[in-house]
C-alpha cells in the first residue's frame, strides 16, 4: 500500500486528505506511530490541509501507545494552524481517553473542559472555564455596601465590566514574569495578582515573526500566534499582561485631562476582567481613555449589540431616586450595554449582588456540574468516571462560589448540589449506598473517605478562609480606592463583622477542642496572609515551605511533581498556598463528621463498621489506588474488583439480608467482612501480591534479597519463615520477613488484629527463634490489617528498607520511594479484598 503511494506520489498526482488519512490509519493500526507520523509530515509537506479526521487518527494511535506528547503536538498543531482545525467531539473523547489510560488527568481536565464547553474555541477572548483555572478570590466585597447611608451620599457610580479582547494580540509585546508567579500558576493557583504587581517594565520588545512571545523566568518561552484560545492555561495571562499596561495608561490619561490626581475613578482588574468605579459623569470620559489606549495595542471593547462591558448605577435606593443628572453620552451607549440601577452581575465567574442573586447564581452552577458528571458515564469505566468526578466535576467547580459567597448560599441550595453529587457516587459505585457510605464518601480520603467534600460541609470553611486570606489585598484596594478619592466608608469593618460571624458560625458548630483550633488556625492564617502581601509587594519569593522541586532549580518550580495539584494525593503540598487555610477548616468539619459518624454507629452496635473506620484513618493506610488509573500501573485495579474495593471501603452492603456462603458453611453479611476472614485461596494470592510488592521494596535496597526461602535452618528443612529473606532491615542482621494480613473482625483479632497476629507468628516459630538467631537470621513477621494499616513494626521495617534503597542510588529523600511501595501494597489490600468477597458471593450475585 505504502509503495503503491510514494509510486502515485512519484508520478505526479496529488493524493487527497483521505488518501492520506486511510494510509495513516493503516499505520496507526498495525501500531507504527514513526510510520503514520511521516506519512502525515509528507502530507503536510505536500501542501495538503490536515483536517479533524486525519488528526484524530494519528491522536488515536497516539494515545493507545500511550504517548501524551505525540498526541498533544497533534492538538497543539491543529489549532496551530491558520486557519485552525477545530477539535470535535470525538476527537475530544479519544483525546480524553488516552490521557485517562495514562493518568494524565491535567490534560485531561482540559479535555473535560473542552467537552463540557462544546468544543469549538473562540479567537480572542478567553473564555476558559473559570473554575478549571485559578481560584479568583480577591474581590471588592460587594454585599451590604449600598445599604451604608455614607456610601450612598459619596457616590452614584457607574460599574463597568467585563473586557472583551476582540481583536488580535499586537506582537510587539515581549514580557517577563517571574518563575514563582508562573510556578503558582502551573499549580493551579491564582497567579495574578503576583504577576500584574511584579510584571517588569517597560516592555522589552521584540517580534519574532508575528508571533508573541512570552519569556518566563527559568527559560520556558510561550508563543500566541493569536490572542489566547480556549483551554490555553497562558490565555487569561497574555491578556492580562498586556490589558494592565493598557489599563494604566487609560488611567493616566484620564488623570491628564482631568488635570487631578484624586480622578473619583477606580479600576480593579484581573487578567481580561476589569471594574471601574467612578462618577456617573466621568464614566464617558473614562472609557474614551481607555478605549484609546486600547486602540493602541490593537485592542477594543467592541460596539454594537454583543458588547461585553456593562455598565450600571450603584448606589443606596434613595440616593439613586433622587439621581437626574444625564450621563449615558453616545459613546456609552455603542459600547456598553445598560444594567438595572444595583443590578447583581457576574465578575470573574462569580455575583457581585444580592444574597438571593448569589444564591440562584450557585444553583445554576451546580446544575451545570451535574450535567458535567452525567456526560462523565460515557467513559463506561467506574475508576475512571470517580476520578474525574472528583477532580474536576465535585464540589471544586463550585468551591470559588462557597469562597466568595459561603455566607449566603442556602442550605437548600448547598443541599441540593449535594444530593446530586450523591447521586452520582451512587451510579458510579453501582448503585444502592446507604446515608452513612455517603457521608464517609464525604471526608478526606487521609480520613477514610473519598474526598467528595459538600457544599453544606464547605460552606463556612471556605467563605472564612477566603476572607482571611484575601483581607490583606482587600485592605490594599479600599485604601488603593481612598486615595483615587472613591472612598467606601466603614468597608473594612463591614467586612470584618462578616467574617467574624462566619467564624463563630463555624466554631458554634465544632467541638470546644476543635473550635479552639479553628480560632488559632485562622489567626495564624491572617498572619501567613500578611506575609504574603508583604513578599509580594517587596518583590520576594514566595517560598512553599516544602522541599524544592526539581533539584531546588528555578525552572524546576514549573513541573508540578506527579499528584502535586490533586489536593486528596500524598504529594500534594498545599503548606503555604492559598487554599492551606481552607483545608485545614474543612479537616476540622471532616473529622467532628466522622465523630458523630462513629458515635451513630457505635450507638447501632456496629462494631465491625467502627473498625473499618478507625483502621482505614490510620496514617500508614496508602489509598492511591483509588485515583491510580493507568492500568499498567501496580496500583491500578480492575474495574470489577475496583467497585467493589471501594465498596467494602465505605461499607456499602452487597445485598439486602445475609446469603450463604460460597467458600465456607457460614454466613455472609450484607456488607461483607465475613469475606475478609474467609475465602482461603485468594486471600492467600493477596498475600503473595504484598510479599511480591515488599520484595520490589528489598530488591531496591539489597540485591540479595531472596524470596521464600526453604531451608534456612538445617534443624528443619522444610520451615519457610521467610517470604522475604534481606539484610537490609535490620542493621548487622538477615530478616526472615514474614507477610500476614489479618482482619478486625477475625474471632482471634483481639483489640489490634495485627499485633494479635504478630503474637501468634512469633508463637508459631517460638522454637525456631534462638536456633535462626544463631545463624545471624532474625524472624519478623510483618502485619497489615486488611484494611492496610501498618503494624509499627512493619512501618520500622519498610522504612528502613526505604532508607537503604534511597542511599544505595544516591537519593536524598527515601519518603518517594516509601510511598511508592505503600500505594502498591495498598492497592494490593484493594485488590485482595475484592478478590476474597468476590470468591464468597453467590455466583448469581457476582455478575
Ligand atoms: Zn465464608
Amino acid at each position: 500500500a505504502i509503495w503503491a503511494f510514494d509510486q502515485l506520489l512519484a508520478e505526479g498526482l496529488t493524493a487527497s486528505v483521505h488518501a492520506y488519512a486511510n494510509l495513516i490509519n493503516a499505520y496507526v493500526n498495525s501500531g507504527d506511530m514513526d510510520g503514520a507520523a511521516a506519512t502525515f509530515s509528507k502530507m503536510l509537506a505536500n501542501g495538503v490541509r490536515s483536517n479533524v479526521v486525519v488528526c484524530t487518527a494519528l491522536l488515536k494511535g497516539y494515545c493507545r501507545v500511550g504517548d501524551m506528547a505525540g498526541a498533544r503536538s497533534v492538538l497543539d498543531g491543529m489549532v496551530g494552524q491558520d486557519p485552525p482545525v477545530m477539535p470535535d467531539l470525538r476527537l475530544v473523547n479519544t483525546l480524553l481517553r488516552g490521557c485517562v489510560r495514562v493518568g494524565d488527568l491535567k490534560a485531561a481536565r482540559l479535555a473535560v473542559a473542552c467537552r463540557f464547553y462544546g468544543s469549538t474555541p473562540q479567537t480572542g477572548a478567553s473564555n476558559v472555564d473559570r473554575s478549571l483555572l485559578p481560584s479568583q478570590n480577591e474581590k471588592v466585597p460587594s454585599d451590604g455596601l449600598s445599604a451604608e447611608p455614607a456610601w450612598a451620599q459619596a457616590a452614584i457610580n457607574v460599574t463597568i465590566f467585563h473586557w472583551g479582547v476582540k481583536a488580535q494580540f499586537p506582537a510587539t509585546h515581549r514580557f517577563l514574569l517571574d518563575a514563582a508567579a508562573s510556578s503558582e500558576y502551573g499549580k493551579q493557583r491564582r497567579p495574578t495578582l503576583t504577576v500584574l504587581l511584579r510584571m517588569q517594565r517597560p516592555l522589552p520588545t521584540s517580534v519574532e515573526g508575528g508571533v508573541l512571545g512570552v519569556t518566563i523566568l527559568g527559560g520556558e518561552v510561550h508563543r500566541a500566534r493569536r490572542g489566547a484560545e480556549q483551554g490555553d492555561p497562558h490565555g487569561s495571562l497574555q491578556c492580562g499582561a498586556v490589558l494592565a499596561d493598557v489599563a494604566e495608561g487609560a488611567m493616566a490619561e484620564f488623570c491628564r485631562c482631568k488635570a487631578t490626581d484624586l480622578p473619583g475613578c477606580f479600576a480593579a482588574w484581573y487578567c481580561d476582567d476589569g471594574q471601574v468605579i467612578c462618577r456617573p459623569a466621568n464614566s464617558d470620559l473614562y472609557l474614551q481613555c481607555l478605549d484609546a489606549a486600547a486602540a493602541r495595542v490593537g485592542a477594543t471593547r467592541g460596539a454594537g449589540p454583543a458588547v461585553k462591558t456593562r455598565v450600571r448605577l450603584v448606589g443606596h435606593p434613595a440616593a439613586l431616586a433622587a439621581f437626574h443628572e444625564p450621563w449615558l453620552s453616545e459613546h456609552i451607549r455603542q459600547t456598553c450595554q445598560l444594567g438595572e440601577p444595583n443590578e447583581a452581575t457576574e465578575v470573574l465567574g462569580t455575583v457581585v449582588g444580592s444574597a438571593t442573586a448569589q444564591d440562584a447564581h450557585f444553583f445554576e452552577r451546580s446544575v451545570a456540574s451535574d450535567q458535567l458528571r452525567s456526560s462523565l458515564a460515557e467513559v463506561a469505566d467506574p475508576a475512571v468516571e470517580l476520578t474525574l468526578g472528583r477532580l474536576c466535576a465535585d464540589v471544586s467547580r463550585v468551591t470559588h462560589l462557597l469562597r466568595t459567597c459561603g455566607a449566603v448560599v442556602s442550605e437548600a441550595t448547598a443541599c441540593q448540589h449535594d444530593a446530586s453529587l450523591d447521586a452520582f457516587i451512587t451510579r458510579t459505585l453501582g448503585g444502592d449506598l446507604p446515608q452513612l457510605s455517603l457521608a464517609q464518601a464525604a471526608v478526606g480520603v487521609t480520613q477514610g473517605g473519598l474526598g467528595f467534600r459538600r457544599a453544606a460541609d464547605l460552606a463556612t470553611p471556605a467563605f472564612l478562609a477566603s476572607r482571611i486570606e484575601a483581607r490583606p489585598f482587600v485592605q490594599r484596594l479600599f485604601e488603593a480606592m481612598t486615595a483615587q478619592s472613591v472612598h467606601v466608608p466603614n468597608a473594612m469593618q463591614h467586612y470584618d463583622s462578616q467574617t467574624d460571624l462566619a467564624l463563630q458560625q463555624l466554631k458554634g458548630r465544632l467541638s470546644e477542642n476543635r473550635a479552639a483550633q479553628a480560632q488559632e488556625m485562622c489567626e495564624r492564617g491572617a498572619e501567613m496572609a500578611q506575609q504574603r502581601l508583604a513578599a509580594t509587594l517587596s518583590g520576594g519569593q514566595l517560598r512553599s515551605t516544602g522541599a524544592p522541586v526539581g533539584a531546588g532549580q528555578a525552572g524546576g518550580h514549573l513541573l508540578a511533581k506527579d499528584g502535586a495539584e490533586n489536593p486528596e494525593h500524598p504529594v500534594s503540598n498545599s503548606a503555604g498556598q492559598p487554599l492551606q487555610l481552607q483545608h485545614a477548616l474543612a479537616g476540622l468539619v471532616d473529622r467532628d463528621g466522622l465523630d458523630a459518624m462513629v458515635s451513630t454507629l457505635t450507638a447501632g452496635g456496629r462494631n465491625s463498621d467502627v473498625r473499618r473506620l478507625k483502621e482505614l484513618r490510620h496514617e500508614t493506610v496508602s489509598s492511591e489506588w483509588l485515583w491510580a488509573l493507568d492500568p499498567r500501573a501496580p496500583a491500578s485495579l480492575e474495574p470489577d474488583a475496583y467497585v467493589a474495593a471501594v465498596r467494602l471501603r465505605l461499607g456499602a452492603s452487597f445485598a439486602t439480608e445475609p446469603l450463604p456462603c460460597r467458600a465456607c458453611q457460614g454466613t455472609l453479611d450484607p456488607s461483607g467482612y465475613h469475606a475478609l476472614c474467609c475465602a482461603p485461596g485468594e486471600s492467600t494470592r493477596g498475600h503473595n501480591d504484598v510479599r511480591d510488592c515488599l520484595f520490589d521494596l528489598a530488591r531496591l535496597a539489597d540485591s540479595t534479597a531472596e524470596r521464600e526461602v526453604l531451608g534456612l535452618l538445617d534443624a528443619a528443612p522444610g520451615l519457610r519463615p521467610a517470604d522475604v529473606l534481606t539484610s537490609a532491615a535490620s542493621p548487622g542482621l538477615t530478616s526472615a520477613l514474614d507477610v500476614g494480613i489479618a482482619s478486625p473482625d477475625a474471632a482471634n483479632a483481639g483489640a489490634d488484629c495485627a499485633e494479635a497476629m504478630r503474637v501468634r507468628k512469633r508463637a508459631t516459630y517460638a522454637r525456631f527463634l534462638s536456633a535462626l538467631m544463631a545463624e545471624g537470621v532474625e524472624y519478623r513477621p510483618l502485619v497489615w490489617s486488611c484494611w492496610g494499616r501498618e503494624h509499627p513494626d512493619t512501618t520500622a521495617a519498610l522504612t528502613q528498607l526505604a532508607r537503604q534503597a534511597a542511599r544505595r542510588r544516591g537519593a536524598s529523600d527515601y519518603r518517594p520511594l516509601l510511598r511508592r511501595a505503600r500505594a502498591h501494597i495498598g492497592a494490593a489490600l484493594a485488590r485482595r479484598a475484592a478478590g476474597m468477597l468476590r470468591a464468597c458471593m453467590p455466583t448469581q450475585l457476582r455478575e
